[in-house]
């Protein structure tokens, strides 16, 4: 009887689907084939597969213009000028960006929660999961942690760049976090007595540092791996040799996060 349900519902949910899929046409001239989740007057959200990246079921839309291989990530999804500002830039220039779907800075998980931007080491997310879930059994932990450590190399090898290309995670502070935050643990750094210490450029290469040095704008090199290893990004490009620049400015600085995009991006090759 189970069963005979199961299949009348798995015709029913197919028959749904395969009702709703739909061909559009993108501005871009792009193709996209997917499922209509939502429709209004304005807007249409596709479920198109070759758009989303996914690791442990945190999903991330892939936006490719042109065949250079820089690649930009947005995480946190309450950073909304950072968004707007890498909409912007990717509107003019070439690569690929990939966008966190979600709209807070942690992402319900499992009846939980997690910060998307520590989970790139096995200890960074078991103290994430600490963390936001203790309430969570032994078992479950587990079991979500090893998914994690599964599918780890596969996304990191889609989002990370090949042949020394340039890795552009792009975030907004408020408040709290600033560069001075970062001085203790950097190699190098040079800062700007003009520049609010919130707008700053955090990267992994010497070279890379020495370029943004002569920049209006602040910036840190860290370039040695260490075991304070958070699984935030940053430590998976230094444990990678990937060479990444963390963008940060204050929530709301449109103007500045754009210039500071395009500075990085005209600078750095
Ligand atoms: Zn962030």
């Amino acid at each position: 009887m189970k069963s005979r349900l199961l299949i009348i519902n798995s015709v029913c949910i197919l028959g749904i689907l395969w009702a709703q899929e739909k061909t559009f046409y993108l501005k871009s001239g792009d193709k996209v084939t997917g499922t209509i989740l939502s429709e209004n007057e304005t807007s249409i959200k596709l479920n198109a597969q070759d758009d989303i990246v996914e690791i442990g079921g945190i999903k991330f839309k892939v936006v490719k213009k042109g065949n250079s291989d820089r690649k930009y990530i947005w995480f946190h999804g309450d950073e909304k000028t950072a968004k707007m500002a890498l909409d912007h830039h990717m509107k003019t220039n070439e690569g690929t960006a990939y966008y966190i779907q979600n709209k807070l800075r942690e992402v319900n998980f499992h009846g939980g929660l997690l910060d998307p931007n520590r989970i790139f080491s096995s200890d960074g997310i078991e103290k994430n999961i600490q963390k936001y879930n203790p309430q969570w059994s032994l078992s479950k932990k587990m079991e979500i942690l090893a998914s994690f450590d599964r599918e780890r190399p596969t996304f990191l090898n889609e989002i990370f760049p090949k042949n020394g290309g340039l890795l552009i995670a792009i975030h907004n502070n408020f408040r709290g976090y600033n560069v001075n935050k970062e001085i203790k643990r950097s190699d190098s750094i040079s800062i700007k007595i003009d520049q609010n210490p919130h707008d700053f450029f955090l990267c992994t290469n010497r070279t890379d540092f020495e370029l943004l040095a002569k920049s209006p704008y602040n910036v840190v090199l860290q370039e040695k791996w260490t075991d304070e290893d958070d699984g935030s990004l940053s430590w998976a490009a230094l444990r990678y040799d990937v060479r990444y620049v963390l963008l940060e400015t204050r929530l709301g600085w449109f103007k500045k996060q754009k210039e500071m995009l395009n500075y990085l991006h005209k600078n750095l090759k």
